[in-house]
C-alpha cells in the first residue's frame, strides 16, 4: 500500500443514543480507489460523514495525512484536502450549473480543477451551464455534484452512492470519469450498492455489516461466497 492518507482507527460513532459504528478501522492509501459496500443501514454514510466531521465521534480516531482530526471542523477538513459528494447530491436547485460549480470552488485550494477541467471530464454539462440545476436529469445532477466537490481541489474524494436511483447506462457514464479523476493523484472512496461495480473500480473493498467491517481486501482475494456472507451476515 502507498503511504496512508486516511486512517480510521477503532471508530465508534452514532446519533444521540444510537450507535451506528462499532470499533471500525479502515486505511486508505494515497492514490488508492477504495469501495465501501454493505446493505442498507450498515453504516456507510455514517462513516463518510464521520470522516468529514459531520457525525460525532465517540471513540477511536480519524487521521488524515498523519494528523488527528479530533475537534477539526468540516470546513477545515475541506481546507486540508478532503471532499464529500453527499448522498442525494444536495445541489442548490435554483442556481445554475455554473453557479453550483463556482460555489464548490469558493476558497478553493490550488490545483488542477477549474470549470473547463470539470467540463472536460463531464462534457454533458457544457450545454447545461446556464440551466437551473433543478431542471437537470438525475445523472446530470450527480455529475454537477461531483464537479462541485472537485472544484475545491481535494486530495481525497468521498463519493456517497453516486449510482443511487440512476439507470445503469447513466451510472456507467459517471464511473467512466473515475480514471480521469484519479489520474491527477486524487484518492477516492466510493460507497456503492452495486457490488459488481464496486469490485470493478476498486483497488480494495471494505464490506460493512451492522456498523462493523465484516470483510476487506483487494477484489481478486474476495470470493462471491465470502462477500455474500459479509454483506448479509448469513
Ligand atoms: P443506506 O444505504 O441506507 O444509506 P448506510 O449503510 O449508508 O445505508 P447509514 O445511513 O450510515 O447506513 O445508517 C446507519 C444507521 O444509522 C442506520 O441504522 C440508520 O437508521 C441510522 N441513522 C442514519 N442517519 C441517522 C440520523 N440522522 N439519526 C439517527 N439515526 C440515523
Amino acid at each position: 500500500m502507498t503511504p496512508t492518507l486516511l486512517d480510521v482507527a477503532d471508530l465508534d460513532a452514532g446519533y444521540g443514543d444510537f450507535q451506528a459504528l462499532y470499533g471500525l478501522s479502515l486505511q486508505v492509501g494515497a492514490g488508492e480507489t477504495i469501495a465501501i459496500i454493505g446493505a442498507n443501514g450498515a453504516g456507510k454514510t455514517t462513516l463518510l460523514r464521520a470522516v468529514m466531521g459531520q457525525v460525532r465521534v465517540r471513540g477511536g480516531t480519524i487521521s488524515y495525512d498523519g494528523e488527528d482530526l479530533s475537534g477539526v471542523p468540516t470546513h477545515d477538513r475541506v481546507r486540508r484536502g478532503m471532499g464529500l459528494v453527499p448522498e442525494g447530491r444536495r445541489l442548490f436547485p435554483s442556481l445554475s450549473v455554473e453557479e453550483n460549480l463556482m460555489i464548490g470552488g469558493y476558497g478553493r485550494r490550488p490545483g488542477r480543477w477549474t470549470i473547463p477541467e470539470v467540463l472536460a471530464v463531464f462534457p454533458m454539462l457544457q450545454p447545461l451551464l446556464k440551466r437551473a440545476s433543478s431542471t437537470l436529469s438525475g445523472g446530470e445532477q450527480q455529475a454537477v455534484a461531483i464537479g462541485r466537490t472537485l472544484m475545491a481541489n481535494p486530495d481525497l474524494v468521498l463519493l456517497d452512492e453516486v449510482s443511487l436511483g440512476l439507470a445503469p447506462v447513466v451510472v456507467h457514464r459517471l464511473y467512466e470519469a473515475l480514471p480521469q479523476i484519479v489520474d491527477g493523484g486524487t484518492t477516492v472512496v466510493v460507497v456503492e450498492q452495486d457490488i459488481t461495480l464496486a469490485l470493478d473500480v476498486a483497488d480494495r473493498v471494505y464490506c460493512l455489516l451492522e456498523g462493523r467491517v465484516s470483510l476487506s481486501g483487494p477484489p481478486v482475494d474476495l470470493t462471491r461466497d465470502a462477500i455474500t456472507t459479509a454483506y448479509f451476515g448469513v
